[in-house]
């Protein structure tokens, strides 16, 4: 009798490195040798190893392609910047110079707007933190103030009753876009009714301007879709208040959220391939809008407050391998001069790592580590990548949203960031960190000096 072919239980191993993109399995790795026509080695003997560069030239275009996209479908649109996801003020200068207002969310970020010389009525005033002393400096500058919660409201109404100036409110709505988890925890929401309530109480206080209606859905988001439907409900409930009230509200603000071309850890494909345009982002709202019951003859502005998808392109570090070794079980791995200290996007995104000069053309399964005596700093777990030596250099792209402001000082010192401004000339526009700079904020006690 012939024996029976032992069972073997199937497996699925995910492929962890080399993944295919839209154009099939790359032969060889792409080298990215210059920014803005500068060469890499030049950048890093003049500003130090790592360092982090911004193309001025990518912020503007990626700024005037998403004004395009907006502005060919609706009638009056007006960008925001969101100052936490970069607020180097050459930076904020940039956008600000592109017509941009400045959108913030804290005390400490509205004073930097202001420093900035953007006037109070071209600020808009989010999140669940603002002091009694925010909220009569925003009432006085006539900033817009987006409303997050009951105690704001109450504080806010107390604190109008002894100011000359009315506030101008909007108030922040949340609700179900049909993307999960619903980020609820901003705001009033719009299925439970709170946010009409909210809206009810601002009207029949008389003591406010209700201007707008503002809602942030999420972030890095992946589809179009939710966006039509916030527009829907907030088109919805302007509505409602003209009807009821007969007061027409100035703007709806549909926040950030747009997802940038980086890829978020875990997905199949890359983040190049499958994040939405602008153009279609700016197709959702726009037609919701369009599409609604909004009084056609005087449609309320467009704000948008997008961070991310506007200047995560235009950032690069650059840097060196400090080293190559062999792990236990004889996988590569390559040590590096970027942590997770300074690239806190490495948490969520597998960022693109690149040489900056011709490598050979043979790469292997590599473990990316950074330079901290710290077990969680990988920049990437598994790449394939082609052989560098120690002193070689490398650049990671896109990096331009979030680092700079979630970075953290920890076992290394903060690196300079440089500019490239349009014409191609180097600018510092942040100091690299030294001890004396750390220390200056450390005192010690007299006993023990
Ligand atoms: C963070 C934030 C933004 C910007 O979000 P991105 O995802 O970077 O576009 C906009 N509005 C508010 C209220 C925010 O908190």
């Amino acid at each position: 009798m012939e024996e029976k072919l032992k069972y073997e239980r199937p497996v699925i191993t995910k492929i962890n490195a080399g993944m295919p993109d839209k154009f099939g399995m790359q032969a060889k790795m792409p080298v990215i040798t210059e920014i803005d026509e500068i060469p890499v080695k030049k950048l890093i003997e003049q500003y130090g190893s790592p360092s982090f560069i911004i193309s001025e030239k990518t912020i503007r275009k990626t700024f005037n392609e998403a004004k395009r996209a907006f502005t060919s479908r609706y009638p009056k649109v007006q960008f925001a910047w969101s100052y936490k996801t970069n607020y180097l003020n050459a930076i904020c200068k940039i956008y600000h110079s592109e017509g941009s207002w400045a959108e913030v969310v804290s005390g400490f970020e509205y004073d930097k707007a202001v420093a900035n010389g953007i006037p109070g009525n071209k600020i808009i005033f989010n999140g669940p933190d603002k002091s009694k002393e925010d909220l009569i400096k925003a009432t006085e500058n006539g900033s817009y103030i987006h409303i997050d919660h009951f105690d704001e409201l109450y504080e806010l109404l107390s604190v109008s009753e002894k100011l000359e100036k009315r506030p101008k409110v909007a108030i922040r709505v949340n609700m179900d876009t049909g993307v999960y988890p619903q980020w609820d925890r901003f705001g009033f929401n719009y299925e439970n009714g709170e946010a009409w309530n909210a809206l009810n109480r601002i009207m029949m206080s008389e003591k406010m301007d209700l201007v707008g209606l503002h809602t942030h859905i999420g972030t890095y988001m992946m589809t179009p879709a939710p966006y039509a439907v916030a527009a829907s409900k907030l088109a919805e409930l302007a509505v409602r208040i003209e009807r009821k009230f007969n007061h027409k509200i100035k703007y709806i603000d549909m926040g950030g959220g747009f997802a940038s071309k980086n890829t978020l850890k875990g997905a199949y494909l890359p983040g190049k391939d499958t994040c939405p345009t602008f153009d279609q982002y700016a197709e959702a709202i726009s037609g919701a809008l369009i599409n609604s019951d909004l009084d056609p003859n005087e449609m309320p502005t467009l704000f948008l407050e997008t961070g991310r998808a506007l200047i995560d392109d235009a950032g690069y570090i650059i840097g060196s391998v400090l080293a190559n070794k062999r792990l236990a079980d004889g996988r590569r791995s390559m040590i590096i001069d970027t942590g997770v200290n300074i690239l806190f996007t490495s948490f969520w995104y597998e960022h693109e790592i690149y040489p900056a000069k011709e490598a050979g053309s043979h790469s292997e399964d590599t473990t990316i580590y950074g330079p901290l005596c710290m077990n969680i700093d990988i920049i990437r777990s598994a790449v394939k990548f082609p052989l560098l030596q120690k002193g070689d250099n490398y650049v990671i792209k896109r990096v331009g949203a979030y680092n700079m402001t979630q970075w953290m000082q920890f076992i290394t010192l903060r690196p300079k960031i440089v500019l490239i401004d349009t014409k191609g000339k180097t600018h510092i526009i942040r100091e690299n960190e030294t001890n004396e700079s750390l220390t200056s904020h450390e005192k010690i006690p007299d006993y023990l000096k």
